[in-house]
């Protein structure tokens, strides 16, 4: 049977990343992808030009329209902008059966733009995250929900074990912006107590864009297919590995990510 993906997530009209990174990921992945809008960004590959956060109620409309009528195999959030948002889909998403929630907590786009309030990083900690079955924060995020300074693999653990205190079941801190290194080492850390890195080789490109939305898509998509956590970070880690490499030089700035690598 074809499992249902669901993403709760921005738009991003360049195609690259959000909703339509979201879509495209999960359809490459074989599964049925179903979106829940919080945003409209007006952006492209140099950057985000706008931003209109959608009525609170008609995010909700959309989530309980789907959550009604499909049965969900494992959903994700991405951008949220507003403590509003956060604090509505977390009380709809506890209303129903419980699925696999994959919580990307994005907070500023690659060209500096901010998807989510500062007011809101607050409601994230305390609404959100401990309904998650796995959190994918990149180090900055990691930095700005922990508090911790992120410099070493050390930082990392100690940032991962703060996560988890939070309340979700496992986390996967990305270690992309760790510059200084020629390797990248994300970390997977889990309330059971698994862990384990997964290092690959740095890839020099600019064609970046999505790289966050695509990976957590990716585990979302396995996720509702039936793999482990652990499983089905390994599986779209090598996916989003691949996306890199084979990133797209479209437009003038940073070019996306190929969801069909
Ligand atoms: N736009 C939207 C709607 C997003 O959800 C995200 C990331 O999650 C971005 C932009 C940022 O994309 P990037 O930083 O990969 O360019």
């Amino acid at each position: 049977m074809t499992s249902v993906t669901l993403t709760i997530a921005g738009s991003d009209s360049g195609g690259g990343a959000g909703i339509q990174a979201d879509l495209k990921t999960f359809q490459e992945l074989d599964t049925f992808g179903t979106s829940v809008l919080t945003a409209v960004t007006a952006q492209n590959t140099e950057g985000v030009h706008a931003v209109q956060p959608i009525q609170t109620d008609i995010v909700i409309a959309q989530l309980e329209a789907v959550l009604d009528d499909f049965t969900i195999g494992a959903a994700k959030t991405g951008m949220l902008f507003s403590s509003e948002i956060i604090e509505a889909v977390a009380e709809t998403i506890r209303r129903y059966p419980a699925f696999p929630l994959v919580i990307d907590p994005v907070m500023i786009a690659k060209g500096g733009s901010s998807l989510l309030q500062q007011s809101a990083i607050d409601a994230l900690k305390t609404h959100l995250i401990p309904l998650a079955t796995l959190l994918t924060p990149n180090l900055p995020e990691a930095e700005v929900l922990t508090g911790v300074s992120i410099k070493t693999l050390a930082d990392m653990e100690f940032a991962a074990q703060h996560l988890l205190k939070m309340g979700c079941k496992a986390v996967v801190m990305k270690g992309g912006h760790r510059e200084e290194a020629s390797f990248a080492e994300d970390l997977f850390m889990s309330a059971e107590g698994d862990s384990f890195l997964m290092k690959s080789k740095r890839i020099e490109t600019k064609d970046t864009h999505g790289t966050g939305c695509t990976f957590a898509a990716a585990i979302t998509a396995e996720l509702s297919k039936g793999q482990t956590i652990a499983d089905a970070v390994i599986t779209a880690k090598h996916f989003i590995q691949a996306a890199i490499e084979d990133g797209l030089n479209l437009g003038n700035g940073h070019g996306p990510t190929n969801h069909a690598a």
